[in-house]
């Protein structure tokens, strides 16, 4: 599953090679891959590349939008002068397009390409009109993201869930959007909680702290180029660096904290798994 900054790595390089393109055909290979009328979609020029938490929103000009869930392993790999992929690496990648697992893809007018592979099929793309998308179930229920939720909405957002563990209500995507496994894990360790606690047994400092540690690992991992699960590759096809550069205790169980010197542990918490070190985390 791609986490937040991997599907912003992807975001910016759709934006690159994209944008202002106009479509001329779209060929659906697999019903199921595709919901809606391509017909929406024929002769017009694609206006923006968005993102609402894992998903992505491109715009056209008359106002459509088609919303992409790559979900487990989805890929978007246009093929131009320049080629690039993105998603999941399932070989999918150096095939030649379409390939097995291409389930919609897309000309444009200048002669370029972009194609949707997803082996498992759990992903899709939806054709939206404007109302659609105001009322679209999933964005609906999406939390704003870390850097755009106010200390204050934070912390009363913790308030409601008293006895829920910190790492639980902070991966529910209907609390605060796009923390993943990873950034759980970080953004805990960055302030020094660890991540089983109560959320009312937070202080309003280390609520603060939380937050800010959120912000931090994900932004980081952004401008590293997405990439924190050793099997996503950056929009170019090669693989991003967040973790060996970054991480304090994702994936370092039995290695020293670079903070203390404690050794970081490994358990579970809210079912996944959860790295802390017991050393400097309260
Ligand atoms: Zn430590």
């Amino acid at each position: 599953m791609p986490e937040l900054p991997e599907v912003e790595t992807i975001r910016r390089g759709l934006d690159k090679f994209i944008l202002n393109q106009t479509i001329q055909e779209v060929h659906v290979l697999c019903e199921k891959s595709f919901r809606g009328n391509k017909k929406w979609l024929l002769g017009q020029k694609i206006i923006k590349i968005d993102r609402r938490g894992k998903a992505l929103l491109i715009q056209l000009e008359n106002n459509m939008w088609m919303m992409v869930h790559l979900r487990m392993t989805g890929q978007m790999i246009f093929v131009g002068d320049e080629k690039f992929a993105a998603g999941h690496p399932d070989g999918g990648f150096t095939e030649k397009m379409p390939g097995r697992h291409t389930r919609v893809y897309f000309d444009f007018t200048n002669g370029t390409h972009l194609y949707f592979n997803d082996q498992r099929k759990f992903g899709f793309i939806a054709v939206l009109d404007e109302l659609g998308l105001h009322e679209d179930k999933f964005l609906n229920k999406l939390a704003p993201e870390p850097w755009d939720m106010k200390p204050d909405d934070f912390w009363t957002m913790l308030q409601r869930h008293k006895a829920a563990p910190i790492k639980a209500v902070i991966l529910d995507q209907g609390n605060i959007a796009g923390v993943g496994n990873i950034y759980a894990d970080e953004g805990c360790f960055y302030a020094k909680i660890l991540p089983w606690r109560r959320c009312d047994s937070l202080d309003r400092d280390e609520a603060d702290l939380l937050l800010r540690g959120l912000c931090e690992v994900m932004q980081a991992s952004i401008d590293s180029g997405g990439s924190t699960m050793k099997d996503y590759v950056r929009a170019d096809g090669t693989k991003g660096s967040y973790l060996e550069k970054f991480a304090q205790v994702f994936r370092r169980e039995g290695l020293e904290c670079r903070r203390c010197g404690g050794m970081i542990e490994k358990t579970r918490v809210a079912g996944r798994g959860t790295h802390y070190c017991k050393g400097c985390q309260k």
